[in-house]
């Protein structure tokens, strides 16, 4: 991986946990690497590379010895046979977090401060009223198909597609972003888990990373067209309120695959790819994700982290008119809340 940092971290025995205030953007990274290498002494216990922001939505890729056992906390994350691991970081994860190496030399555990965000409010005028309080006789298709979107994420898989990176499936206005709190037709909602791209209807959507086709169904109540893609280890993507959906449960695709076409499916105002990215039932921040891990062509050692999407001023022209935004993706959430 050509742009893994090291933080070579000279650990202690569990009891003396460190903690260590260190968000590896490129601009702190000189900063914190200095600082962890003085703290490093000769004698260096199990090394941890880690890359990725300990922030709430975002991924973290690590690589630890061969061998070596990896828990985020209680839970034991799997580990490559190179020793690579991911992790991610739901919308409300605690301020810290503790991962646990344990290999032929002991257990060390190190702390790291999560960055707490703050989510905006979405007010969105103009979706289908069944949509926001959905009559009695729909209930039990939302719960199953809830349960269905929930399956196709429950089993991780070994591909390794995850360590790739990502490119943006669809260029286009951002309208919606991770994590806002909605308001429907003047009714509170969940929370937005994905990032909206608008689009016309039938824009192909192109695969922003390989993987193999989990889930594909035309119709789903809120999220109208839905694609998941398992990228491995638990890592997955959500392509929702397609119009059409080009490929195949079980099928193979490569990045920049066409996958589907942009639609207005379920609980959406207009055209847009709504991209959402778990790892397992744990939803991600693409728009951080694709910043932490974008895909860069093979045999270039570009750090620019160019991902193309120039976030920052597309969210802020985004937030006002939100004409295409859109909800979805009945997973773990019920009719009501
Ligand atoms: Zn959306």
């Amino acid at each position: 991986m050509k742009r893994w940092f090291s933080l070579q971290m000279q650990t202690r025995q569990t009891a003396h946990a460190r903690t260590y205030r260190c968000v590896p953007t490129w601009l702190s990274l000189g900063a914190c690497l200095g600082a962890l290498l003085l703290q490093s002494l000769a004698s260096q216990v199990n090394a941890l590379e880690l890359q990725g922001k300990w922030q709430q939505g975002g991924m973290l890729m690590g690589k630890v010895a061969p061998g070596s056992q990896v828990r985020l906390g209680k839970t034991l994350l799997p580990v490559t046979p190179k020793g690579e691991f991911v992790l991610g970081l739901g919308r409300n994860a605690p301020a810290s977090a503790t991962l646990v190496i344990a290999d032929d030399e002991g257990e060390h555990s190190h702390q790291f401060t999560v960055e707490q965000r703050q989510y905006a409010i979405q007010r969105i005028e103009g979706v289908p009223q069944r949509t926001v309080t959905p009559p009695e006789s729909v209930l039990a298709r939302i719960r199953s198909e809830g349960a269905a979107v929930s399956r196709a994420r429950r089993k991780a898989s070994q591909r390794m597609d995850f360590l790739t990176g990502f490119s943006l499936p669809l260029e286009g206005p951002i309208t919606g972003v991770y994590g806002s709190q909605r308001v429907f037709n003047g009714v509170p909602k969940n929370p937005h888990y994905g990032l909206d791209i608008a689009g016309p209807e039938g824009a192909l959507v192109h695969a922003p990373i390989s993987g193999v086709v989990k889930l594909v169904h035309r119709d789903m109540y809120y999220s109208g067209g839905t694609l998941i893609v398992d990228h491995g280890y638990g890592i997955s993507s959500t392509f929702i309120h397609l119009s059409d959906i080009l490929v195949a449960e079980g099928d193979e695709i490569q990045r920049g695959d066409p996958i589907a076409k942009v639609g207005s499916t379920g609980r959406a105002t207009g055209p847009h790819l709504d991209w959402r990215i778990n790892w397992h039932q744990v939803r991600l921040d693409p728009a951080v994700v694709l910043e932490s891990f974008p895909f860069s062509d093979s045999g270039s050692s570009s750090d620019s982290g160019d991902s193309g999407l120039d976030l920052n001023a597309q969210i802020d022209e985004a937030v006002a008119p939100a004409v295409w935004a859109g909800e979805g993706e009945n997973a773990e959430t019920g009719p009501t809340q």
